[in-house]
């Protein structure tokens, strides 16, 4: 690929906590328009790679570059979120009094409608989003529904869905499939490779099964590096990764 696809560019990024090194000369090239898993055991790093392109944790070392000119280590939280990239943590974090519908409402208006002044009707614009949202999340039989009374799969594609409306150019999503049923997790990597047409993600996740069906390219951490990458096939025969995780 040409440097000119560069959405997101991490080089030998070092996160040290009291000298243990979460993160150990990291690096990793997303593509525009790219969905990449990222998966690894307990410690590998996962989580603190997220915190890093979120501008929650600050690297020791190295570079993080979003969008080929942007330093994201110079950047606090708010403002890498506001250069459009979304995380959606494991928890989900619906407002569970609110319907389905008014959650997509909120999420569509952002900052601009607070949650007391939902009574004030949605615009065409917002109503015809949120029917698109609502047909990709499969929740359109539960629009009228409480959140709160959602079942654990919906709940986490309401939220995935409430993440795209505010039309982030990367999405960070944090194992969305833990917990789920099997149909749940089909579903979830039904909903991401959709998301995918349209948007770049990045998804963490242990569940195998789930980065099978996503069908992307796959980054194995271990011990904060990159253990191995290329598709599910070539990593899960990669007798690295096999020792990582059956042990020697
Ligand atoms: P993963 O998400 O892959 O399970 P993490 O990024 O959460 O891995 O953690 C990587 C390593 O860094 C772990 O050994 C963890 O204990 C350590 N670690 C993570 N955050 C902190 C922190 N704030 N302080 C100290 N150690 C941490």
């Amino acid at each position: 690929a040409e440097l000119g696809d560069t959405l997101l560019y991490l080089d030998n990024v070092t996160v040290s906590f009291d000298g243990f090194r979460a993160l150990n000369a990291l690096s990793l090239v997303l593509e525009h328009g790219e969905m990449r898993a990222v998966i690894g055991p307990n410690g590998a790093g996962k989580t603190t790679m997220m915190d890093v392109i979120t501008g929650k944790t600050r690297p020791d070392e190295g570079e993080v570059m979003f969008d080929r000119t942007v330093d994201l280590t110079r950047l606090d939280e708010p403002a890498i979120a506001a250069l459009g990239i979304g995380r959606k943590f494991q928890k989900p974090t619906v407002f569970e009094p609110h319907s389905v519908w008014d959650n997509f409402l909120l999420a569509l208006a952002g900052d601009r409608r607070p949650r007391f002044t939902l009574w004030a009707r949605e615009t065409a614009e917002e109503r015809d989003r949120i029917e698109e949202l609502l047909v990709l999340t499969r929740l359109q039989e539960v629009r009228h529904h409480r959140a709160g009374d959602l079942s654990h799969g919906q709940k986490q594609w309401l939220e995935i869905g409430m993440l795209l409306a505010q039309d982030p150019q990367l999405l960070l999503v944090d194992e969305p499939v833990a917990g789920m049923t099997d149909a749940e997790t089909a579903q979830t990597a039904e909903l991401l490779r959709a998301i995918n047409r349209t948007h770049s993600v990045v998804v963490v996740e242990h569940d195998m099964d789930f980065v099978r069906a996503l069908g992307v390219k796959v980054t194995v951490l271990h011990e904060g590096s990159v253990l191995s990458e290329g598709s599910i096939d070539h990593v899960s025969a990669d007798p690295r990764v096999v020792e990582v995780y059956l042990g020697r």
